[in-house]
Formats: structure tokens, sequence, C-alpha cells
């Protein structure tokens, strides 16, 4: 028989909201636990340096990742390294985590802070040098590369606006597509065009990543998508945006989403489904940053704390104060 254990906040995620959410969980004195199927940190472990995490003007991500989870675990927050299977509200109202080892944990509330993951091109070079010119995220890392050629991968929206945003600091920007024509929106596209630091190739893919004996980015092999012919560009960073998936497929039931499904949520963080909270990568918002998740998972923390004091005693409105003044 499967082995079940109870709490009052299940966390999904150890990422920076899960991590945050854990902290505020655990000074509300709610019996918590987090579920994480790697190593704490989530996207910070993919990080080699953050600079724009306030009162850090130079960390390394994996530091940064240790002093979320031993601030989480100093209020009392409890870590477990399980992937969570399913996510579900059974009919008595709690939710129930089931996880590949076969257990089932149990709560009043859960928070989702499962993230997301980038799309990757899937060619050689790309994992290996993640990080030492290549990434996902022009905001964070497009300072690395001031004064440097660069390329951009992509055709939507998100590669045709951070091509235009690194140009901030790259001397000249590539933006490679494999069509000829761009799905981003004409706005986007137009403030491209009359970039005079942008060239777009057109109708190509890349082959490969290619670094120099210091394991640095230095150049791409690209292919013609009509001939298959193949060139080298020089190029010291490559910033790849085909695509973002948020990591919910665990939950069962439906939970309001958009179309790329990031889920839905309201002021509070609360989802479609009463007692589910989401914060931080995996719900539809402006940006997705570390200061962010971590915003979203202080919100969902206190909200799920109010929510549980509401189930206490129904008489009290759930309703969370606009004063910001609450004291936890
Ligand atoms: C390469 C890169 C560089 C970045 N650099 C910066 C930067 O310099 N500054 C900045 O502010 N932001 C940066 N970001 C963005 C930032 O890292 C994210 O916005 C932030 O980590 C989001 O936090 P999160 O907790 O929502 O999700 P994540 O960090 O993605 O954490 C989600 C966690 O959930 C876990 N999980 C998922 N599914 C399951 C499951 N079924 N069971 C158990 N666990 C599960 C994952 O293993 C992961 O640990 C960067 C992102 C990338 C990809």
């Amino acid at each position: 028989m499967s082995e079940s254990r109870d709490y009052d906040v299940i966390i999904v995620g150890a990422g920076p909201a899960g991590m945050t959410a854990a902290m505020y969980a655990g000074r509300s004195m709610l019996k918590t636990v987090v579920l994480e199927r790697g190593a704490s940190g989530g996207e910070l472990l993919n990080t080699e340096i953050i600079e724009d995490y306030p009162g850090f003007e130079h960390i390394e991500g994996w530091e940064l990742a240790q002093k979320f989870e031993s601030h989480a675990k100093k209020f009392g927050a409890e870590f477990q390294q399980e992937t969570v299977i399913t996510l579900e509200k059974m009919p008595d109202g709690a939710f129930q985590a089931t996880t590949d080892s076969g257990t089932i944990y149990r709560s009043k509330v859960a928070i989702i802070t499962s993230g997301g993951t980038p799309i990757k091109l899937g060619v050689p070079g790309e994992i290996e040098y993640a990080g030492k010119g290549v990434s996902y995220c022009a905001i964070c890392d497009g300072a690395f590369f001031r004064g440097h050629t660069i390329a951009v991968i992509g055709g939507g929206d998100a590669a045709v606006e951070e091509a235009d945003f690194l140009t901030r600091y790259a001397e000249k920007v590539y933006l490679i597509h494999r069509r000829d024509e761009f799905r981003a929106s004409k706005i986007l596209q137009k403030r491209l065009f009359e970039n005079p630091k942008i060239e777009v190739i057109w109708n190509t893919l890349v082959d490969e990543v290619q670094a120099d004996a210091q394991g640095l980015v230095h150049n791409l092999v690209l292919r013609d998508a009509n001939t298959h012919e193949t060139r080298n560009l020089a190029a010291t960073g490559i910033f790849i945006f085909i695509g973002f998936r948020p990591n919910t497929g665990i939950i069962e039931g439906h939970a309001d989403h958009d179309e790329m499904g990031y889920l839905r949520t309201d002021m509070n963080m609360e989802t479609s489904i009463k007692g589910l909270f989401a914060a931080g990568d995996v719900r539809v918002q402006l940006t997705r940053q570390v200061t962010t998740a971590a915003g979203d998972g202080t919100t969902a923390a206190i909200a799920a704390e109010k929510y549980l004091a509401a189930m206490r005693s129904p008489s009290d409105e759930p309703v969370i104060s606009g004063s910001g003044g609450y004291a936890v």
C-alpha cells in the first residue's frame, strides 16, 4: 500500500517561486512540504551569474539557490526529492500529489511553482555551451554581450522583440529564421527592420554551436533550408527563442490557462481551482524573472494562509486586503 503524508500546504517545485512560498508558509506556521524532482534552485541552476536580484550585485545561480533553500528550511519548510506525477483536488476538497516513488502527499491547499522549460534547438553544442554563449533569456544575459556580434534564433514575438532589445548591448545582431517571414506582430517587425544593427538571415537553420579552446561560443554552423548548403557565422552569443513550455501537465482536472498552457491566476495567485495557487514562471504574466517569481511566491503563500484561515472559521471572508499591510 502507498504511504500517505498530510500537510497544510504542498508546494510543487523548488525554484525561486516555490522556495519563497515555502519560506512564507513556514513563517505562518503552516506544515509545509516542497516536492522537487531535482536539486533545489530551478532555473537558477542553469544560470551562471545573477546580477539583477536586489541586494546581490553579483551572485552565482547555485549560491542564490542555496540561500533560498536554507532560508525556507529555517522557517520549518520540509523539502522532499520527489517527482510529482499528478496533482488533483479530491472529492473531500483535499489536494493530493502522487509522486513517482508511489508516495501520496495530501494537503488543504496547494501551490504549483513548477516553472517552465525553454524549447531547445536540439543541435550539438547547445547544451554544452549553455551559459558560455548560449542563452534563453535576453534580460538576464544581454549585458554580458556588450560590443559583441550575436545571433538570435526564432521568428515569433519573443525572438523579434529580444533581437531589438539586445542591440542595446551587442554591436551586431543576426536574426536567424527558418522561414521567409516572421510570425511576430507587425509593430515589432517594423521596429526590427528599422534597427540598423540587425540583419535578418531568412530560410536558415542552425546545425551546430561551436566554441573556442576556452569553451566560449565563437561560431555557428548554419544550413540553408532550401539548398542545404552550410556556412559558418562568427558569433560569440546565441539567444534561442523558439518557445517556452510551462510544466503544467501534472494538474488533473481543468485549470484555466492561456493558449500556451500558462496558468491564469487572479491577483492573489489563485487559479480557477479553489485552493490551488500558482506562482512564478508557470503562470500567465508580463515577465519571468527571479524577482517576479519570488514576489508571486510571497503572494501565493500569504493568500493560501488566508484561505486556510477562512476554512477554519467559514464566517470570515477569505478576502485579502489591498493595503499590503498584512503582517506575517
Ligand atoms: C538560462 C536562464 C538564465 C536566467 N537568468 C536570469 C537572471 O539572470 N535573472 C533573473 O531574474 N532571471 C533569470 N532567469 C529567469 C529565472 O531563472 C526564472 O524566471 C525563475 O527561475 C522562475 O522561477 P520559478 O520558481 O517560477 O520556476 P523554476 O526556476 O523553473 O523552478 C521550477 C522547479 O519546479 C520543478 N518541477 C517541475 N515539475 C516538477 C514536478 N512534476 N515534480 C517536482 N518538481 C517539478 C523543477 O525541477 C524546478 O526546480 C533565467 C532563466 C534562464 C532559463
